[in-house]
């Protein structure tokens, strides 16, 4: 980029500062459930119309897409920040900003992501005549259910989109850090049920019923050998079993018991196969047991893989706001996200922005009712999303 050009993006950002910080303590107190994210969605739709943005509202439930136009030819660059929060309730203490909302909190970093998104919607609506193509910026709702962007697209959100930008905010790296790189950074995550099924009757009979807990108790460990026994070791995989609901009393034997779990690979041959087996070793599992084990897939997204030269356009970005010094590349993280169903379509780069500091007790992980985010995160994403946005504008 220009030197004069770089200039002004640094300039323009500056002038996002506090805006970024207020729009981010004022969406943190008022976090919103999945699909339930109508204000956050007002917010972002007003903001943007302001700017002289294209808004469409209700994209795919509650989405939003707000784009704007040089009126010169070239690419579309979609940004795209996830709105919801999580349903959580927050612990107090010493925060800039409190969620009002009992049961639900921005404990992954959302209300951070829509700040800088808005940030970089303003420092680009300001630096208009310097780029070409159009910009779209996209709030997705109901990340945190793989349940959002599936829906958006299905409205039209990836029409003629060339680009995909986006950016976690993540406390176990450092404020000040940006870690980046090519190919996959999070991975696949698919929900999936077991039903497993037997015969009750008296716990003290149990000859006479067939015990589905005894079942679902064998199940979950011979799961476990999908991993340990099945897959590569350099093969970076999980199975877990988060949730087991069976039985009624201590001395009768359950009818059935329900399993839920996750499954995570890096890609999509591999996820797929771990996915078969499930169901394969669940089948034939219960069947030596005398039980039936019924698999159940449910809400799903591949990995999320960022290509190699759209990263590399990030990671210079990255090293003009931060620093060569501070840029790592990004590690494998075995969380999911469903921005890779908007970067199965069209080549981008996810990556991450360093918000945890221990000396500002920014230390508890995401998804934790302590999680909190170091604000000073906030103009760093902000330029280096801008900046890769710019650049990527431009080369068309
Ligand atoms: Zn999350
Ligand atoms: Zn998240």
């Amino acid at each position: 980029m220009a030197d004069d050009l770089e200039r002004r993006v640094a300039a323009a950002v500056d002038r996002q500062r506090e805006q970024l910080v207020e729009d981010r303590r004022d969406l943190h107190r008022h976090p919103e459930l999945s699909y339930h994210e109508t204000r956050t969605a007002e917010l972002c739709a007003a903001r943007c119309e302001e700017l002289g943005y294209t808004v469409r509202t209700e994209v795919g439930g509650t989405g939003v897409l707000a784009d704007l136009d040089s009126g010169r030819p070239g690419p579309t660059v979609m940004v795209r920040a996830d709105t919801d929060a999580l349903p959580i309730t927050e612990r107090g203490g010493e925060r800039v900003a409190t969620s009002q909302n009992q049961g639900a909190m921005h404990a992954c970093g959302h209300d951070g992501h829509v700040a800088m998104s808005l940030g970089v919607a303003a420092v680009l609506a300001g630096l208009r005549d310097d780029w070409h193509g159009r910009v779209r910026v996209c709030f997705q709702p109901a990340e945190e259910v793989a349940g959002g962007a599936q829906p958006m697209i299905d409205d039209g959100a990836m029409e003629g989109v060339d680009r995909v930008l986006g950016i976690h905010l993540w406390a176990p790296l450092q404020v000040g850090r940006v870690a980046v790189g090519p190919g996959p950074l999070f991975g696949s995550a698919d929900e999936f049920g077991l039903v497993v099924r037997g015969r009750g009757g008296h716990g003290g009979l149990p000859h006479t019923s067939v015990d589905p807990i005894a079942c679902a108790a064998q199940l979950v460990t011979a799961l476990q050998t999908i991993v340990s026994r099945e897959t590569s070791p350099f093969q970076p995989a999980v199975v877990t079993i988060g949730r087991i609901e069976g039985g009624t009393a201590f001395n009768i034997i359950a009818e059935e018991v329900r399993l839920r779990g996750t499954v995570r690979a890096f890609e999509q041959s591999e996820r797929e196969r771990l996915l078969r087996r499930i169901a394969e070793v669940a089948r034939d599992a219960a069947t030596a047991m005398r039980c039936e084990a019924e698999f159940i897939r449910a809400n799903g997204c591949p990995p999320v893989v960022s290509d190699a030269a759209v990263a590399e356009v990030v990671r210079r970005a990255a090293v003009a706001t931060v620093g060569e010094e501070n840029v790592d590349v990004a590690p494998r993280v075995t969380v999911g996200d469903d921005v890779a169903l908007f970067l199965e379509r069209a080549p981008g780069c996810y990556f991450l922005v360093g918000a945890g500091d221990v000396s500002r007790h920014a230390v508890a992980p995401h998804h934790h009712p302590d999680f909190d985010i170091d604000e000073r995160c906030l103009p760093i994403g902000c330029a280096t999303l801008a900046r890769a946005a710019l650049t990527e504008l431009n080369a068309g």
